[in-house]
């Protein structure tokens, strides 16, 4: 069997004003040809995949086309997105006959004047490769549904764990892809948009009510054969486009009937826990400082929820900062700084520089302003760091510098990179993160890589473009009304 392979990647925050361009993509690796199957050997949804199709013992001739991956941010630009478009229709064209295709997406990207980017590189596929070759679909669980997407493709799976197994999701579109190349399965897929958009801070799949809903899936999985995979996609709560929403879609083996009752049936569950989804956690920032101030032992980890760059903000929030500065906060602080205009500043004033600027703020003027801080610079960096991202490999974040602001290390990039959520990335550059009272960490979700050292996860409720705020957003596209902006009759609006 001849299998095409497609893997591109990136999470669009609708809020974050700053394009996401192909520098993006370059930092974390454009890969074509054979180069993917190689690089992504065990790894991400190509990895899993790939391992899956090999353990059934099916004889696959892989045709990798392309993949590519950028941190999530703002909007796509137009250069981006014809990139990947191109370099798609031409490489499924110049593939000749394939058997199948295993297109590893994201599924919630959105570029400049383009609200479905993934069902537009779907429509691609689909053109190419015309109404009968088998397209199995594999998503983020962050993953915004379109009408295209389910209309053009044969199967979709998602990622059963937040935070995510992309390893997993692969081995799923694999296991798929085999049974229907055997013939064994016909899937068909039933498929609802729930008027839902919550915040972050109930996403994690371990707990609470995303555990809940996930466990049911798992449960009619477990229970009927037919039930191939139940596809949950609470989507992130910062994509303001005109199909936006939560999806559940059911892949049964022939039954459609079965498939309409059970997407009916997760709908009315996620709904019936629309008020526990909006449980928030997160504490103000002054308290969120006193407490890991006070803590007996670190590090205690302060997510800035309003500018997880793992969501796709900027990184240049800083009112965490702020915070301890103002509060003369006395315990070791580490936190990232994304902003290259601060990074070149404190490289004209050389290592050992003792310099007074203006620091982070210039992103989002909607959210921040610039803070004013003296401090010295201890280190000047740059170069590939390899440290694995998700499923990536290695990545750049560009020119890097380490600044000391009274108590607290700023680790200042022209890249987010990982923007500080790994701790191994800090010690690439010499810093032990254990060494600090506390870390600033720029997601809500992600603690899984710092988790060996910390002591305790502290959210703290900062404003900006990935607020647990949903409902101050300035939405202009979902469609309403749309819970917890408005309350909806129903999950149908
Ligand atoms: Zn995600």
């Amino acid at each position: 069997m001849r299998i095409a392979t497609i893997h591109v990647g990136q999470e669009t925050n609708d809020f974050n004003p700053l394009p996401t361009t192909i520098d993006d993509f370059k930092a974390f690796g454009i890969l074509e040809g054979q180069e993917i199957i190689e690089k992504m050997a065990g790894k991400g949804q190509v990895g899993g995949c790939v391992d899956a199709m090999a353990a059934s013992g099916m004889n696959v001739e892989w045709v990798p086309i392309v993949s590519g991956w950028a941190m999530a941010g703002g909007r796509i630009d137009t250069g981006a997105r014809l990139f990947f478009e191109e370099r798609i229709g031409t490489g499924l064209r110049k593939a000749g006959k394939v058997d199948a295709l295993a297109l590893h997406l994201h599924g919630a990207a959105a570029a400049e004047g383009v609200d479905d980017v993934e069902g537009a590189q779907l429509a691609i596929c689909r053109a190419v490769l015309g109404p009968d070759v088998p397209i199995v679909l594999s998503l983020d669980h962050h993953a915004n549904v379109t009408r295209q997407m389910v209309e053009l493709s044969t199967a979709i799976v998602a990622h059963r764990t937040q935070p995510h197994d992309t390893y997993d999701t692969g081995r799923l579109a694999g296991d798929m892809l085999v049974r229907i190349l055997r013939k064994e399965i016909k899937p068909v897929m039933a498929w609802r948009k729930i008027r839902l958009v919550t915040h972050q801070e109930q996403f994690l799949t371990s707990q609470g009510p995303m555990k809940a809903w996930f466990d049911q899936a798992r449960n009619w999985e477990a229970k009927d054969k037919r039930v191939l995979h139940v596809a949950l996609c609470p989507m992130q709560p910062w994509l303001d486009v005109a199909e936006g929403g939560w999806t559940t879609i059911v892949n049964v083996d022939g039954d459609r009937a079965l498939a309409e009752k059970l997407a009916d049936e997760s709908a009315d569950f996620a709904w019936s826990m629309r008020q526990d989804f909006m449980k928030k956690d997160a504490v103000s920032v002054d308290d969120a400082v006193r407490r890991a101030d006070q803590a007996a032992k670190g590090v205690v980890v302060l997510s800035d929820t309003g500018d997880t760059v793992f969501g796709g903000t900027a990184g240049d929030s800083n009112l965490i900062l702020e915070a301890i500065l103002r509060l003369g906060i006395k315990s070791k602080a580490l936190m990232p700084l994304i902003e290259p205009g601060t990074v070149a500043k404190l490289i004209a004033a050389g290592e050992g520089a003792e310099i007074t600027l203006p620091v982070g703020g210039h992103s989002s003027p909607k959210f921040f302003k610039p803070l004013t801080v003296t401090g010295r610079v201890r280190k000047i960096a740059s170069g590939i760091i390899k440290v694995p991202v998700f499923q990536q490999p290695e990545h750049d974040m560009g020119r890097t510098v380490f600044f000391e602001v009274g108590p607290a290390t700023l680790m200042v990039s022209e890249k987010p990179g990982a923007a500080g959520n790994v701790p191994d990335v800090y010690r690439w550059f010499g810093i032990e993160p254990s060494d600090y009272k506390m870390a600033v960490l720029k997601t809500a979700s992600n603690f899984q890589f710092f988790k060996p050292i910390t002591s305790e996860v502290i959210r703290v409720d900062t404003r900006g473009p990935g607020q647990s705020d949903v409902v101050g957003l300035p939405w202009q596209r979902v469609p309403r009304p749309m819970y917890p902006m408005e309350e909806p009759k129903s999950w149908r609006g």
